[in-house]
């Protein structure tokens, strides 16, 4: 069953001079119950629209949103089995902790000794007991995230949906919150619907990822479909790192195609997708599935380059190597040996390895 379902959603907003604007185009989406279910792309590509047709507070244009099944048109947001986390956490300022958590309770007239209970287990949930009396201002940014977050799951919805709720935080807070929440989700075991721009998060999190760019979903997968297989330039630059080498396709056969990579080196991937022999595509290629040699080191056609650029980053090395007058491919090596730090300096003649099936083909030039 799926807890939430978005079929053919469009919004259009009229702007300045009534002229219109898509926020979101034709947005198709299965979110199955029980799952972290994370949005993610740049900023302005309609991710909080989405969140917003969802919760009720905006009416999709065209298309329904499905919750358990059941259509939400007409439901006010007050209505639907979701609730909202906010990144600006929306408390109130004169209520203590525990009156804000209640306060919806409150609204629903529920007997004083239920609202107690519920309460006290929301906020021992999200680790805040003790805190009950203080008011919001008496509290770090983390623990007013996790007062907003007990506000919502006290009311037991069906599906919550945060809207960037970590934007707020530290790197270091933000990083634990985010393990925090996803042990929190598969405790309670509810759908979280989570809008991010941020992919490590996403990465981090998620059950699923949407990506989306310009109101549109490119793709939908589990974090590693969508960091090992991208299905298009925008979502393989978007996540994470990656190289684009640009070929012809010179050989077919059922196991794959061989790819000639600047007219010069023909490169062999395997792949069961089907591109005739002409056609121009896009090689993706990760950094850190990319290795790095002396030069005439491998006794095999190979990349090959001299170094322009060598980044230290603790854990890894990050390489940029010149390929062609026009092109440069990154590499990241991980710092497994300290004898082997300065092996590579700029103006050095290097050879480039890659492991065939770590490599992505793209239909697009
Ligand atoms: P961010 O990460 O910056 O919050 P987002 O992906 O959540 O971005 P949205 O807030 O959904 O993006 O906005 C998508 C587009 O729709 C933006 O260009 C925004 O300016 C526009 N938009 C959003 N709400 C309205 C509105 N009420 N009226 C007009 N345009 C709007």
């Amino acid at each position: 069953m799926n807890a939430v379902e978005l079929v053919g959603v469009s919004k259009v907003f009229l702007g300045k001079n009534k002229r219109e604007f898509r926020a979101v185009h034709q947005v198709s989406l299965q979110i199955p119950e029980g799952e972290f279910f994370s949005l993610l792309g740049p900023s302005g590509c309609g991710k909080t629209t989405i969140l917003r047709m969802i919760a009720g507070f905006e009416l999709p244009t065209t298309g329904e949103v499905y919750i358990q099944g059941e259509q939400m048109r007409d439901r006010p947001p007050f209505h639907r089995p979701v609730n909202t986390v906010f990144q600006n956490y929306a408390l109130f300022p004169h209520l203590t902790v525990a009156e804000n958590v209640a306060f919806g309770l409150e609204m629903e007239n529920l007997p004083r000794q239920q609202i107690r209970t519920r309460v006290g287990d929301a906020l021992a949930l999200v680790r805040l007991n003790g805190l009950e009396d203080r008011r919001p201002r008496q509290l770090s940014g983390g623990q007013q995230q996790r007062v907003a977050l007990a506000r919502a799951i006290v009311k037991q919805p069906q599906v919550l949906l945060f809207d960037e709720p970590l934007g707020a935080l530290d790197l270091k807070l933000r990083k634990e919150m985010q393990l925090e929440l996803k042990h929190m989700q598969q405790q309670l075991g509810i759908t979280f619907i989570y809008v991010t721009h941020d992919q490590e998060e996403a990465l981090t999190m998620s059950d699923q990822i949407a990506v989306l760019q310009e109101g549109k979903v490119l793709q939908v997968g589990t974090p590693t479909e969508i960091y090992e297989q991208p299905n298009c330039r925008f979502v393989a630059d978007f996540i994470g790192e990656s190289n684009f080498l640009v070929g012809r396709v010179i050989e077919q056969d059922s196991g794959g195609v061989v790819v000639l990579v600047d007219e010069t080196l023909p490169i062999s991937i395997p792949c069961s997708e089907t591109f005739p022999v002409g056609k121009v595509v896009t090689l993706v290629i990760r950094p850190e599935k990319a290795t790095i040699h002396p030069a005439h080191y491998l006794d095999q056609p190979c990349l090959a380059g001299i170094v322009t650029e060598v980044v230290y980053l603790g854990t890894d090395t990050r390489f940029v190597i010149r390929l062609t007058p026009q092109s440069t491919i990154v590499v990241r090596r991980q710092n497994i040996y300290r004898s082997n730090l300065d092996c590579f300096a700029i103006g050095e003649s290097v050879q480039i390895q890659m492991a065939s099936d770590s490599i992505q083909i793209l239909g697009e030039g």
